[in-house]
């Protein structure tokens, strides 16, 4: 059985062709042969997911169509999961079992899907490669060597090694879009308020978002139209109506103006991905879209910008990690204050202690202004940009990462140049806007890159549009799965 698509396993298990159990058990035996390779998944409770399953099945026999019945999801580590070990892959929260569902994770399975595993992420989704992880790395399925980017690599590979049919991973800057990019699969992060937060845990409020993966643009519609909408538990979650988005997908194109903005070529972009980038584009001028030069100015203050507020919130949200109410305790503290310091010095990993030590020092009293209040100055910059360039495109195309997948251990002892990978992708996350990495091509090497489709905020459905005919259009024959 083929778990590469959300919409034949929903027709088969609708149609009795097949049960929800089969699937799950065909998922199961494929994360039990792949898994132990590329490390993609944290928690995994085969007696539970197939209970699940069979209740699937007596509902699909019972009642109406379900739009997701019977599909495999790997959920992120950061997502809450009723009953289910939720860590976010740190020792802080080793053992932390939620009592109650993300919106996101309820809406799906409301909708039928099985959630198969928790995947692997960076500790708190901070970080690029799934290295900050507290568990393990998860290994780039195309070169085992390689990192699979982050930090959602464990939703991305779940799906590009054919172990879950759909995914979610969260996007504060880049989280999604670059581990599928790494990995040949589709990631959106849609607009900011478009899917609820409540049940993610918080790194940055006013970034975070619930991201989907899939391996085809129907599939990644399917599950967005799922999950999308206002929830009266998230008061950040936008009215704005949701879009039937696997329906708008054919729709022509010809016509669409496309901006290619030209901060997104210089010379830091490796030059493998710039030609498979610069192919994309050649592609999408033959589909019948004009491609326009844009400039979005100021994209070099980007990584600066969402280096300081990013951490800047997650030092005031990861305060809550206090060892009283939940979470790791380190034991024989003689004291309040020393159970405080020695269970956030050893919960804790190094690169979620320097984020609480930029963070803190950025909104101290006396830097406030200097640092936090400067950058959400600059933020608005970066925000007026795309509005300008939204003026005169409808969509806009760039790479998603100046390099494709690095290799494990390449990066992790220069934060630097971790963060350096990020700088296409937090912009879209500063400014609010919906961004996709579509997967357009293999290096010689024979490593993915991921096409980036930016558009306006609640515009998913432009993204969708030229998702769908370009991926018609030029189908990609990937190179075998080293798993
Ligand atoms: N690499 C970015 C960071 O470390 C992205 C994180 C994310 O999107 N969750 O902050």
């Amino acid at each position: 059985m083929d778990l590469s698509s959300a919409w034949q396993i929903r027709e088969g298990v609708n149609a009795g062709r097949f049960s929800a159990v089969e699937v799950a058990r065909t998922a199961l035996a494929r994360i039990e042969a792949a898994d132990p390779v590329v490390r993609a998944f944290v928690t995994v409770e085969p007696e539970g997911v197939l209970a699940r399953a069979a209740e699937v099945d007596r509902q699909a026999r019972d009642s109406a169509v379900l739009p997701l019945a019977g599909v495999p999801v790997a959920v992120k580590d950061n997502l809450c999961t009723r009953d289910l070990r939720t860590t976010c892959c740190s020792r802080i929260l080793q053992n932390f079992i939620p009592p109650y569902s993300a919106t996101a994770v309820e809406r799906m399975e409301r909708a039928g899907a099985v959630v198969i595993g928790k995947a692997n992420c960076d500790e708190f989704a901070m970080g690029s490669s799934t290295e900050n992880s507290a568990w393990q790395t998860t290994l780039n399925p195309y070169d085992l060597s390689r990192v699979a980017g982050g930090s959602s690599g464990g939703s991305a590979v779940a799906v590009a090694a054919g172990m879950a049919a759909l995914a979610l991973g969260s996007e504060t800057g880049g989280s999604v879009r670059q581990p599928a990019s790494f990995c040949s699969v589709l990631g959106l992060k849609p607009t900011y308020g478009r899917i609820s937060r409540y049940g993610l845990v918080a790194f940055a409020s006013s970034l975070d978002c619930v991201g989907p993966f899939a391996t085809n643009p129907g599939d990644l519609g399917l599950l967005l139209s799922v999950i999308a909408g206002h929830d009266p538990k998230d008061a950040t979650s936008a009215p704005a109506p949701v879009q039937d988005y696997a329906g708008e997908m054919d729709c022509p194109v010809a016509g669409m103006r496309l901006g290619i903005p030209r901060e997104y070529f210089g010379s830091g972009l490796d030059p493998a991905v710039r030609a498979i980038i610069e192919e994309a584009l050649r592609n999408a001028g033959t589909l019948g879209c004009e491609l326009v030069d844009v400039s979005l100015p100021h994209t070099e203050y980007a990584i600066a910008d969402y280096y300081i507020i990013a951490p800047a919130e997650a030092s005031s949200n990861l305060a809550r990690y206090d060892a009283v109410r939940y979470g790791f305790r380190a034991p024989h503290a003689a004291d309040l204050s020393e159970m405080y310091s020695r269970s956030r010095s050893s919960g804790f990993g190094a690169e979620v202690k320097r984020r609480i030590m930029i963070g803190t020092y950025a909104l101290s009293s006396g830097y406030y202004e200097a640092y936090y209040g400067r950058a959400m100055r600059v933020r608005t910059l970066i925000k007026q940009d795309f509005d300008a360039a939204f003026g005169l495109v409808d969509a806009l195309l760039a790479p998603v990462s100046p390099t494709p997948a690095f290799k494990v251990g390449e990066r992790i002892q220069d934060p630097l140049s971790m963060y350096l990978s990020d700088i296409y992708t937090v912009t879209a996350n500063l400014s609010g806007i919906p961004a996709l990495s579509l997967p357009c091509g293999f290096t010689p090497e024979g490593l993915p890159v991921g096409l980036q489709v930016l558009a306006k905020r609640f515009e998913e459905a432009t993204i969708f549009r030229f998702a769908a005919a370009y991926s018609r259009a030029f189908p990609l024959a990937p190179p075998p799965l080293k798993v």
